[in-house]
């Protein structure tokens, strides 16, 4: 068996520890005679998996109490819809701070619900290469939170501070933010927050899971006609199980948070790892003129690194001879072409470096 290394976006790579362990507890989960993918989520055992699981996410990121943490479905995709059907049931505007395409989509689903949406700054005149500034950010008086996304998943761009929501008159809003692509790729002050999401198909574990962490008292404001499976509040008060959870997803998640725990140490060990795996492949990027990112170097991702070659006609051959090199999954999305090498937690230094050395050997065969 050999484990390649893998780039991808996402679904991303998972840590072979975690992969390990599942194989190990896959048809005999713990001497109960089943695996988790056949028991049932109201069982003893099932229900001790996800508490454990939340307890060690809560650990992790020092969530405060007066915090839900909930474990659903859709895809942050959904939550696109979920947080203003959730969050401005009582009047307001949806104010965004827009940085590439994921912000765009998150607004542009508040206009196909027909709600209130305000575009409080964009990085669209900079191309999107660095993150709107707190004076630049300009929040409408009606508005019942404000949206920004942390990491631009396809961009390549990471806000380097958490914005301050306020009204003009000074009065806070809500934060939201969409981490689908940087959670838990070092510490974080959930207590800045209203609602935090992410997919979890980067950071947390498999697709099929969608981790939102929203303030208790954010769960009053649902309009009201919301489907059930859409409220936080109905979620919270069943501990994401109204419905049949995505049970194993959640599992491997549990199993994904006890790593970063015990095998990573935390998640100041991760960031301290996470920085040193993406200064590496900036400071490779750079030191070529082969290779370029356009992005303002404060604001570039540590999880998602675009990068084109100063001859795109060479991309398909870099690609080709990449995944024959054993790295697996650099094409960049499919809306921006180039490349794109994601660093997310389970990618390992030794990937890195592996990277970089095939960078420079192509280099110096074609560049
Ligand atoms: N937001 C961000 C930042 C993302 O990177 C993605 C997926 N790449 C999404 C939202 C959409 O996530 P999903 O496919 O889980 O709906």
């Amino acid at each position: 068996m050999t484990r390649l290394y893998n780039f991808c976006a996402g679904p991303a790579a998972l840590p072979q520890a975690v992969l390990e362990r599942a194989r190990e507890e896959l048809l005999d989960y713990h001497g109960r005679g089943l695996s988790v993918m056949e028991m049932s989520h109201r069982s003893p055992e099932f229900v001790a998996i996800a508490e454990q699981a939340e307890r060690d996410l809560r650990e992790l990121l020092a969530v405060p109490d007066n915090y839900r943490v909930l474990f659903l479905q859709g895809g942050a995709s959904l939550q696109f819809a979920m947080v203003p059907m959730n969050l401005l049931g009582r009047g307001g505007s949806a104010n965004f701070a827009c940085t590439g395409i994921w912000g765009k989509k998150a607004m542009a689903e508040v206009e196909r619900l027909g709600l209130p949406g305000h575009l409080a700054a964009s990085s669209e005149p900079n191309g999107h290469t660095a993150v709107p500034t707190q004076a630049e950010l300009s929040v409408s008086t009606d508005a019942a939170y404000l949206h920004y996304t942390s990491n631009e998943t396809i961009g390549g761009l990471e806000y380097d501070y958490i914005p301050q929501a306020t009204r003009p008159d000074g009065s806070p809003v809500p934060l939201v933010c969409d981490m689908s692509s940087n959670i838990l790729s070092g510490p974080l002050d959930v207590s800045r927050f209203g609602l935090i999401y992410a997919g979890a198909q980067k950071n947390i574990g498999p697709a099929g899971l969608t981790l939102v962490i929203v303030r208790d008292d954010l769960l009053d404001q649902a309009q009201e006609a919301i489907p059930t499976l859409f409220d936080y509040k109905a979620m919270a008060a069943a501990g994401s199980m109204v419905n049949t959870p995505p049970t194993y997803a959640w599992y491997l998640s549990g199993l994904v948070f006890d790593w970063l725990k015990n095998d990573i140490g935390g998640l100041a060990a991760m960031d301290a790892l996470n920085q040193r795996k993406a200064d590496k492949l900036y400071a490779a990027i750079d030191g070529s003129s082969f290779y370029s990112n356009p992005i303002k170097p404060a604001n570039r991702s540590r999880m998602n690194v675009p990068f084109v070659l100063a001859d795109a006609r060479l991309e398909k051959t870099f690609l080709d001879e990449a995944e024959q090199a054993g790295l697996l999954n650099l094409k960049g999305h499919r809306s921006v072409g180039g490349m794109r090498a994601s660093l997310y937690n389970a990618v390992p230094e030794a990937a890195v470096d592996a990277l970089i050395g095939f960078m420079a050997d192509f280099e110096n065969k074609r560049g």
